[in-house]
């Protein structure tokens, strides 16, 4: 047996007897010369490498090998230890990196926090690992191991398992969340065990657990996560959905080296609404982005009308199919199966398959964001704006989805049964005076039925016509005030604008489209109407505004 043979748990008995020795003692004990490079760098520590290995030896034969039977450096002894997964001055990590996220909601995270960073004890799971159990000890001598497991993906072509097949001793693994790096480790020892799996994380009741497991060491936690953004663009990946194996060119530096790396910037509303825009960039077809923006509205409204986030393959199925029958081309079941998965191009959409069954919805950060409102309007409005302007019923799809309240700022919708006729339409009548006048009489009478935007008085066979328009929209989802500071008076053409999200007023009162902020107006103000501008905020708010070309 050479030094080739060496063992992990041969090096770390070493590296015990070197630390109690010390190092001169360790080094004449063994006639070993003090090493120049490649030394092997263990708990904050720097060993010799060679006289590790060397004295190794004695922990698998019973016999050390002395300095000439064997060569050090790198192409030998420091490979054999980073193969290991053992880290050497001078050499750039060893094996492949894997990226491997580390868990979508309290699942991922806690097993992380409870079998990876704290530790299984191997002995509370003797029974269940049965043939494993002799390997882990001999890995881990405290008798706890840092297990990591993986689910079998549903579909054997899919890049997970072709990435849980390529792993081996020695490669890195990095755990990434939320756009981070949370943390790093080598893999010691691979194994699959569905009965330690289920032991250690339990089973689903379909009995699928995190049968592919790792065992891991050299586990270093980022404290702060690393922005994983730049590494993962340069390498040409939006972000780790599954457990995959990085490119060859993926380079992360390390964090140790620079630890100024400031937090991850927050991912932005204006962020997610640019990727509601472009959809997939991959898909240059303007009715596949259409079904993409139906299957994402659905998605909307299943979680703001049914609380609903998750969604299995199934539910997609029959939800998003229905829609696409009644409001796009009936594509059949196979076109919306490809939808439920290849929404992950967007980089809006994640697929969990760490469950009996996907599991897809907006991902942790987008979910986040359309808690918001107001960011839930312009998300709506840009999906609508840029993906669905030719579906003339877009407020029927929407009342559908449970979103009606968002088919404009003003909240509602076309009253039924009257479908052209505005909400507010002011009624003239001779009695107005003897009864208490609405606000939208109130506000019509205070500008004499002139546009408070462009100055359009409009003149009709029964008279003058203007309508009054809530800035901030009433009920559900806005809940403006009734009330004259949150009304203005418009003619058709403005208030159809306004209230669809196409003119705003800017913060010094002129009113500008929202596609290219040209100005097409000004707001007029009676000294008698206290305009609220919050409420002018608030509508502005809503509109997606982009700046100037
Ligand atoms: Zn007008």
């Amino acid at each position: 047996m050479g030094y080739a043979d060496v063992r992990r748990q041969d090096v770390s008995a070493a590296i015990a007897e070197y630390d109690e020795l010390g190092k001169d003692a360790f080094l004449a004990k063994y006639r070993y010369a003090e090493a120049r490079q490649y030394l092997l760098v263990h708990g904050g520590r720097r060993y010799d490498s060679k006289a590790i290995v060397g004295v190794a030896h004695r922990h698998l034969t019973g016999t050390a090998l002395t300095p000439d039977e064997f060569s050090g450096g790198r192409a030998t002894v420091g490979r054999h230890l980073a193969a290991l997964g053992f880290r050497v001055e001078g050499m750039a990590p060893p094996g492949r990196v894997f990226l491997q996220p580390r868990g979508l909601r309290d699942g991922g995270a806690a097993h992380f926090a409870n079998t990876v960073v704290k530790g299984v004890v191997l002995a509370e799971h003797a029974e269940a690992l049965g043939p494993d159990l002799a390997a882990l000890e001999a890995l881990y001598p405290d008798g706890v191991a840092k297990l990591w497991g993986n689910t079998a993906p549903k579909y054997g072509y899919h890049a997970k398992a072709k990435a849980l097949a390529a792993r081996r001793v020695g490669d890195h693994v990095l755990f990434h969340a939320e756009h981070a790096f949370v943390a790093e480790a080598v893999i010691l020892h691979l194994f699959d065990n569905e009965q330690a799996a289920a032991s250690i994380w339990g089973s689903d009741r379909q009995g699928r657990t995190f049968t592919h497991m790792a065992a891991l060491g050299d586990v270093r936690l980022y404290d702060p996560p690393l922005d994983a953004r730049p590494a993962l663009n340069a390498a040409g990946l939006g972000t780790v959905r599954h457990f995959m194996q990085a490119p060859d060119a993926f380079r992360l530096e390390s964090p140790a080296r620079d630890s100024t790396v400031a937090k991850p910037r927050l991912f932005s509303a204006e962020d997610m609404l640019n990727r509601l825009i472009t959809l997939d960039r991959d898909q240059p077809a303007e009715r596949i982005r259409k079904r993409q923006a139906l299957a994402l509205l659905w998605t909307i409204g299943q979680r703001v009308a049914h609380r609903k986030r998750w969604h299995s393959e199934e539910d997609f199925r029959s939800g998003v199919g229905e829609l696409l029958r009644d409001f796009d081309d009936d594509p059949g079941p196979e076109v919306v199966a490809d939808l439920f998965w290849h929404l992950q191009n967007t980089d809006v959409w994640t697929v969990d398959l760490d469950n009996t069954d996907p599991l897809a919805g907006f991902d942790d950060e987008c979910d986040r964001l359309l808690e918001s409102v107001v960011v839930r309007t312009r998300a709506i409005t840009a999906l609508r704006s840029r993906h669905l302007n030719r579906i003339a019923e877009d407020e029927d799809l929407l009342a559908r989805l449970g979103l009606e309240g968002y088919a404009r700022a003003s909240s509602r919708s076309k009253p039924a049964g009257d479908r052209e006729a505005p909400v507010s339409r002011r009624q003239r009548s001779g009695d107005t005076a003897e009864r208490i006048r609405s606000i939208a009489e109130e506000v019509t009478a205070l500008y004499d039925d002139t546009c408070q935007f462009c100055g359009t008085r409009l003149l009709t066979g029964v008279g003058f016509h203007s309508e009054a328009a809530h800035i901030r929209g009433l009920g559900e989802p806005h809940r403006g005030p009734d009330h004259i500071s949150n009304a203005l008076c418009l003619c058709p053409n403005c208030h159809a604008q306004f209230d669809r999200f196409g003119i705003y007023v800017d913060d010094e009162g002129v009113v500008r489209l929202v596609h290219n902020s040209e100005e097409v107006g000004e707001l007029r103000r009676h000294p008698d109407h206290d305009i609220d501008d919050a409420h002018v905020r608030y509508h502005r708010s809503l509109c997606h505004i982009t700046p100037p070309a």
